[in-house]
């Protein structure tokens, strides 16, 4: 099915690399980032007035954290911004300067997950990192190319991962009690001409919903299989999070990075928020549950 009402523009379009949306329950705001400009964007939706918390390198992924402020995973490893100083939980070594972080959420555990690229998209010169609530950073899986969405299944005991050129969602069976994950499997693999799978989130109803990158399109996927298609007026949409106070809106970030000067032409908007009603509501945002 065709999502009703089209996506009406939140934010205008000022992101180079628009990503990382959720929704910061706290304060009412949607958290969201601009990679390429190493911005925290806090953005009350109604006004829409935004906030810029400027961090020292590329950030990644951003996930409120319960003792107050945002955990972030910069270019070199995870940091605390916001609510205090600004300060580094840890390095991430293995990162290295031609690697930067990129998409990362919190499980429902409060732990924090973040993957890592190459600049140049090396094949397989990525990770997927997750940080425990006591600060200590552990590898779970290497040889990664574009680390990208996440999600947990409703029932916590399903890890839902993108690495971008796979062109696919794949499934972790998850310990809620330990954080390990095993027995990767593909469960919805995504046509080339479709565009490029990269953030994910989960609604109420374990409807899997992805931007696709080159695809101008948000899917939302139920049991594997095509369920709705949201069309968006720019190419390249980064991810998406239900927001607002009753969840029930879908915020979808975009880029413009990239884009040729006549795309961006025929692109105007690239860059904005975009908001859309889906008829199906979200989860609250996972918090990042260490100091
Ligand atoms: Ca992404």
């Amino acid at each position: 099915m065709a999502i009703g009402d089209g996506p009406e523009v939140v934010i205008g379009p000022g992101a180079r690399l628009g990503e990382g949306p959720v929704w910061d329950a706290r304060s009412g705001r949607l958290a969201w980032i601009d990679v390429l400009s190493s911005q925290i964007l806090l953005t009350d939706v109604a006004t829409p007035q935004t906030e810029v918390i400027e961090v020292p390198s590329h950030v990644g992924a951003v996930a409120p954290r319960a003792a107050g402020g945002f955990v972030a995973a910069l270019q070199d490893g995870f940091w605390v911004v916001g609510d205090g100083p600004t300060r580094r939980i840890t390095s991430v070594a293995e990162a290295g300067p031609s690697l930067r972080f990129n998409d990362g959420k919190c499980d429902p555990a409060g732990r924090f997950w973040a993957g890592t690229m190459a600049y140049d998209e090396k094949p397989g010169a990525g990770a997927l990192y997750r940080l425990d609530p006591d600060g200590r950073a552990s590898l779970v899986l290497d040889g990664v190319t574009i680390s990208n969405g996440l999600a947990w299944s409703l029932d916590g005991l399903t890890m839902y991962y993108i690495d971008t050129p796979t062109r696919r969602i794949d499934a972790f069976s998850f310990s809620p009690g330990t954080g390990e994950i095993s027995d990767r499997r593909p469960v919805i693999s995504i046509p080339a001409e479709l565009g490029l799978p990269d953030g994910l989130t989960i609604d109420a109803e374990g409807g899997l919903w992805v931007a696709l990158w080159g695809g101008a399109a948000v899917h939302r996927y139920v049991d594997g299989r095509l369920d709705a298609v949201v069309t968006l007026p720019v190419s390249q949409p980064t991810s998406c999070a239900f927001g607002g106070e009753n969840l029930d809106e879908l915020y979808v970030t975009s880029a413009r990075e990239g884009l040729s000067l006549e795309q961006r032409e025929a692109q105007p908007l690239a860059g904005a928020v975009f908001r859309v009603r889906p008829g199906v509501r979200g989860l609250p945002a996972a918090v990042f549950a260490g100091a």
